[in-house]
């Protein structure tokens, strides 16, 4: 029998390794992200087609590639990052195959165009098929450009497996949120179809995911924090209440490198257990610090899984803070057990019938440092938070804060942040933006059932332009806006403001409408709340008197008596603690 037996030549075996580390177009922008970022750029640009399919262009300012490199760059097991195999146990790097960028030139036309800093012109290039069949110099800026184009256009089969275009892009943009995610400190922008997806400047963690999931995130993290001689952790928790329906909001990093991690996802969960109801799924955002050198990174071609050797400690420590912290938000002070403010029905549907149940439940009694409580909740609460400053109940009946009678009541500010006042037996210091926000809040919700704001016809009417997305939202928003005092009407794509709220002054406007149309994320929000609960919560943020504002002492009367003629006067309407007491006993005891 003859020889039968002959080598693949390489363009063959790279096609069938490309099939391991390129699945789809995310694969290919997940690589160039991550190259990019290894070649310590501070600026990425990603420019997508439809789903990619037809081009993915990743445009970075990083070090660049000299021109023998960037021959090199393109073959198989080629890499600038690691030499020996125990390199491997010492990774700081995104790649180390060196397989990605063979691996995409094996399948897809590839324009490339690098300069190293030393160099006066950049390097170009054109790939197909892994052949290189043009090199020339051009003139660019410091930095690697690669577009790749037409991916599997030599592999029909392939090409075949891809889900619809939909699917495709949102698989792009998963990635590109984990790469951004784990690098705020560099500026990312994402073109698809020449239109901008996300423009993120360089910030810090917290920013960088409410850049990407919307403004409100911020308010929704429980920030956290350990470091420990197994690994720093740092990151933060979604606050139960919005707990999603998806697990979209999972994010371990370790080293600066998304994992999926189900083993330490368990102990996050574990950590919520009784906050949240079945089917809904904690968010999180946490990034672990590690020694190299007790991690391994190499069980999995596309790297989302790595190993940790004290796997043990770590399941701990994660799930101890993460109940540290959660604890230590439900710090706010509720002082009426049987009632928390946030499972109240909003104003606008205590007249209807429910028609569905509420998608959320918080268990309100939920004592993290307890494992069964068999205390009525009073006591647990008492022992957990003793020692903090929570108002006297004496001087709570209702909901309301008795004054002083025997002398009038005084106010003045202080750090332009508190309006103080007295009390009978103390001081009572109130967060000044907080208060308003209740003030406002609670007469937006009024509004929506009783009709009663009061409307100013602007003298000069204001136009803005509204996007596709934006015109859509606003049809879901329209009687609310009438109802809480607005004119607004659409003509075309601009919205014509005529008359606003009369609480609501001519410089806010603009601002206030740009925070009205600018929550993408939190569509899924206006979905689940009632609409006017949630118009009413922007609004009374976006106008409320802010920290730094200076107010005159009528203002602060005003304040302080619209604020206790609120129904509910413990938190404002994020739940944040609105005033603390300093009583007389209080005041003694220091001084003793
Ligand atoms: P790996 O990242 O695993 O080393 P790749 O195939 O992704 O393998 O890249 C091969 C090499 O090409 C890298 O090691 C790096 O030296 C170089 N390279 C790739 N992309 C860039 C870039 N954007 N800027 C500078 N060098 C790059
Ligand atoms: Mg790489």
């Amino acid at each position: 029998m003859a020889d039968i037996i002959s080598l693949l030549p390489d363009y063959v075996a790279n096609q069938i390794a490309a099939g391991e580390v390129i699945q789809r177009p995310a694969s290919v922008v997940k690589e160039l992200l991550e190259n990019a970022i290894d070649a310590k750029a501070t600026e990425i640009k990603l420019l997508v087609n439809g789903s990619g399919k037809t081009l993915i262009q990743v445009i970075d300012n990083g070090i660049g590639m000299s021109p023998t490199d960037v021959r090199l760059a393109f073959e198989r097991h080629a890499t600038s990052k690691i030499k020996i195999a125990d390199d491997l146990f010492s990774i700081t790097s995104k790649g180390f195959r060196g397989e990605a960028l063979a691996s995409i030139a094996a399948i897809a036309q590839l324009d490339v165009q690098t300069r190293i800093a030393e160099e006066q012109m950049a390097s170009t290039l054109k790939i197909s098929g892994s052949k290189v069949t043009e090199q020339t110099v051009s003139v660019a800026h410091k930095g690697t450009s690669i577009a790749v184009k037409n991916l599997f256009y030599n592999v029909p089969a392939r090409r075949n497996f891809l889900k619809s275009d939909k699917v495709e892009l949102r698989h792009i943009i998963d990635e590109f949120h984990r790469v951004a995610l784990a690098h705020p400190e560099v500026k990312f922008s994402f073109l698809q179809n020449n239109s901008e997806l996300f423009n993120l400047p360089s910030c810090s963690h917290k920013k960088r995911i409410a850049n990407i999931f919307g403004n409100k995130t911020e308010e929704k993290l429980i920030p956290m924090e350990e470091m420990t001689s197994v690994a720093g952790i740092e990151g933060f928790v979604v606050k139960p209440e919005f707990a999603k329906k998806s697990r979209g909001q999972q994010f371990f990093f370790v080293n600066h490198r998304f994992i999926k991690s189900p083993f330490l996802n368990h102990a996050v969960n574990a950590a919520f257990e009784g906050l949240i109801r079945d089917q809904f799924y904690p968010g999180y955002f946490i990034y672990i610090q590690i020694d190299p050198k007790s991690i391994d990174i190499n069980i999995h071609p596309t790297k989302t899984e790595i190993k940790f050797e004290e796997e043990q400690n770590l399941y701990a420590i994660l799930k101890s803070m993460t109940k540290h912290s959660l604890g230590m938000f439900q710090a706010a002070p509720v002082l009426d057990f049987d009632r928390d403010p946030n499972l109240d029905t909003p104003y606008d549907l205590q007249n209807k019938n429910p028609t569905s149940e509420p998608n959320i439940e918080v268990d309100s009694s939920f004592n993290p440092f307890q494992r069964q409580s068999v205390n009525p909740p009073k006591a647990s609460w008492e022992s957990l938070y003793s020692g903090m400053e929570i108002p006297d109940a004496s001087d709570i009946e209702g909901n309301e804060l008795k004054l002083g009678v025997e002398q009038a009541p005084k106010v003045f500010q202080l750090l332009r942040k508190f309006v103080v006042t007295t009390t009978r037996s103390g001081l009572l210091i109130i967060d000044q933006q907080r208060a308003h926000q209740r003030v406002l809040y609670e007469k937006f919700l009024t509004s929506l059932t009783k009709r009663n704001m009061l409307s100013q016809q602007l003298i000069f009417p204001k136009e803005i332009e509204l996007s596709q997305q934006q015109m859509a939202l606003f049809s879901g928003l329209e009687e609310n806006l009438n109802a809480m005092g607005f004119v607004v009407k659409l003509r075309g794509k601009k919205l014509v403001i005529t008359g606003v709220p009369s609480i609501c002054n001519d410089k806010q406007i603009e601002k206030l409408f740009e925070d009205i149309f600018i929550s993408p994320d939190d569509e899924e929000q206006v979905e689940s709340f009632s609409k006017g609960d949630f118009m009413a919560k922007l609004l009374a943020k976006s106008l409320s008197i802010k920290t730094n504002n200076i107010l005159s002492t009528e203002e602060q009367q005003a304040l302080v008596d619209d604020f206790f003629a609120c129904k509910e006067t413990l938190t404002c309407p994020f739940n944040r603690k609105i005033f603390i007491t300093l009583e007389k006993q209080e005041l003694e005891k220091k001084l003793n």
